[in-house]
C-alpha cells in the first residue's frame, strides 16, 4: 500500500496511493501469529493513514501514479476526495483508473493529466520526468524528481527483463546516462532483495506454459493474476499454436483486457472467445484463464473447483495450471482448492513445482539490484517497498556497490535527502486505515 511523499519548498508531491486486501489495521498481530487475528480485525481493503497530507492539502502540488498494481493505485479512488489535486499518470494507467472512478462518478471531477515515457513536467517545485522501465504490467515507470535542492530518482516496481511480451525491451543506456546528473538519492524496490541471481523473463514463462499445454489432452484453466497483461497475451498465442480458444474467466480479467485493447497493447489477431462457449467446445479445445489463484472463495477458480461456475465444468485428466506465486498466508485456501480439484481427479500443477518457470516475478533480484546501483551511482540508497529484512538487504548491496550512503527507515519516518541526508524517525502520525470491510 505505497503512499510517498516528496517535499520541497513548502510543496508536496505524492508518488503513487494504493492499498493492500484482507488485512488487519494493526500488521505485527498476522506476523506474530496468524491465528491470533479475529476475523473482525480483517479489513477487504486497507490504505495507509494520510491524514499528515490532507491536513495541509493545499500544499500537494500533484499525484502522480507510477503504474496500475493495486498496490500503487487503488487507494486513489477512495481519497481524491480528500486531496482533489491533479494526478499525472500515463495511458493503460489511466484508463484502470477512470474504470475505476466511473463506479463512483468521480471520472468527471478527477483531473487526470495524461503523460508519455520520457515526457518531463513541472508539478510546483518539483519537475518529473517518466522513465520507461519492465515490471509485470503495461507501462511501468521509474521517475527522476529534480528540484533546485536535488534529484531522487524513484525506481518505482521494476526488473530487467530483455523480453518482456508486452512492452519495450528494458533499455540500460538510460539509466547509464543518470549517472552523468548525479543523483542524490535512488529509491529503490527491495521486494526481492533477499534473492540470489536475475530474475526470469517473462518470455521464459511463455516457453514454460506452451510445453504444459501442448502436453495436455483435456481442458486446460490456468489460474494467473488479472493485471498481467503479457501472461493474457502469451496465453492467447499458445491458444493459437496449439489449436485452443482462449476465454476468461472473472470480471477482473475482463476489465484488464478490455483496457489493454483500449490503449493498444493487446495485439488485434489475438482472439478472445465469449467465456460462455467455453462449455460448448471439445475439451481439447479450452484454455481459460481464471482469476482467484489466491483461493479467493467467490473467484472463478475456486467455483471451478467445487464444480459450480456456469461457464465450464472439469472432468478428471484436466488440468489446472497456477501460473502465480503463492502469497504467504494464502496457502491454506489453496491447499483446500487443490484438494478439491484432485478428489474429482484433476490435474494441477504449482509454479513452485514446475521444473520450468511458468511464473514470473516482476520484481530485481540481487544481480539486477546490482547492476542498477552501478548505473545510476546515486549519492544515497533509500530502501522501500518490503520488510524490514528486505530493506536491509537492498541497503547492504548499495553500499557493496559503493554507493556512499543509505537510509532505512519505517513508515512515518523522515528522509532528508539534501543537504546533507538525515533520517528523522516518526516524523509524521502515520498508519493504516480501512477502506472497506
Ligand atoms: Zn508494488
Ligand atoms: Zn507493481
Amino acid at each position: 500500500m505505497n503512499m510517498n511523499l516528496y517535499g520541497h519548498a513548502d510543496s508536496w508531491l505524492m508518488v503513487d496511493c494504493g492499498v493492500t486486501f484482507q488485512s488487519p489495521l494493526k500488521p505485527e498481530y498476522t506476523q506474530a501469529s496468524g491465528s491470533s487475528v479475529m476475523a473482525r480485525d480483517i479489513f477487504d481493503v486497507v490504505c495507509a493513514d494520510p491524514r499528515f497530507i490532507t491536513a495541509q492539502k493545499d500544499k500537494l502540488a500533484g499525484i502522480v501514479i507510477t503504474h496500475a498494481h493495486e498496490d500503487h493505485v487503488g487507494a486513489l479512488p477512495y481519497l481524491w476526495q480528500r486531496f482533489k489535486c491533479p494526478v499525472y499518470t500515463t495511458a493503460y494507467t489511466a484508463e484502470i483508473l477512470r474504470r475505476k472512478l466511473s463506479r463512483d462518478g468521480l471520472a468527471q471531477r478527477m483531473p487526470i493529466i495524461e503523460v508519455s515515457t520520457q515526457q518531463k513536467v513541472d508539478i510546483g517545485p518539483f519537475n518529473v520526468e517518466w522513465i520507461g522501465i519492465t515490471h509485470s504490467i503495461p507501462e511501468p515507470h521509474a521517475l527522476m524528481i529534480r528540484t533546485e535542492a536535488g534529484s531522487v530518482f524513484h525506481t518505482a516496481d521494476w526488473k530487467i527483463d530483455a523480453k518482456p511480451i508486452t512492452g519495450q525491451p528494458f533499455n540500460a543506456s538510460i539509466f547509464k546516462q543518470l549517472a552523468k546528473q548525479s543523483v542524490n538519492a535512488m529509491v529503490c524496490d527491495s521486494t526481492n532483495a533477499l534473492r540470489l541471481g536475475h530474475s526470469i523473463s517473462e518470455s521464459d514463462c511463455y516457453q514454460g506454459l506452451l510445453e504444459l499445454v501442448e502436453g495436455a489432452t483435456g481442458r486446460v484453466v490456468v489460474g494467473c493474476f488479472s493485471s498481467n497483461i503479457a501472461r493474457m497475451i502469451s496465453l492467447a498465442k499458445i491458444a493459437q499454436k496449439t489449436g485452443r480458444y482462449l476465454a476468461l474467466f472473472g470480471r477482473s480479467l475482463e476489465n484488464t483486457v478490455s483496457a489493454a485493447r483500449a490503449t493498444g497493447h493487446w495485439p488485434q489477431e489475438l482472439e478472445v472467445i465469449d467465456a460462455f462457449h467455453a462449455g460448448y467446445l471439445l475439451k481439447h479445445e479450452v484454455l481459460a484463464v481464471a482469476t482467484g489463484s489466491q483461493g479467493e472463495s467467490r473467484a472463478a477458480l475456486s467455483q471451478i473447483a467445487q464444480d459450480n461456475y456456469r461457464n465450464l465444468s472439469l472432468e478428471a485428466d484436466d488440468l489446472v495450471i497456477f501460473s502465480s506465486i503463492i502469497i504467504p498466508g494464502n496457502e491454506k485456501l489453496i491447499d483446500r482448492m487443490i484438494d478439491l480439484f484432485h478428489q474429482r481427479r484433476i490435474r494441477t500443477i504449482l509454479a513452485e513445482d514446475n521444473p520450468k518457470p511458468i511464473h514470473a516475478s516482476g520484481h530485481p533480484c540481487q544481480e539486477e539490484l546490482i547492476l542498477m546501483y552501478n548505473w545510476v551511482k546515486p549519492q544515497l540508497a533509500i530502501p522501500t517497498h518490503g520488510e524490514p529484512q528486505h530493506l536491509k538487504a537492498n541497503a547492504d548491496i548499495a553500499s557493496q556497490c559503493h554507493v556512499p550512503r543509505s537510509l532505512t527507515g519505517l513508515n512515518g519516518d523522515l528522509f532528508i535527502i539534501a543537504p546533507e541526508p538525515k533520517l528523522v524517525k516518526n516524523a509524521v502520525k502515520t498508519g493504516r486505515i480501512p477502506l472497506q470491510n
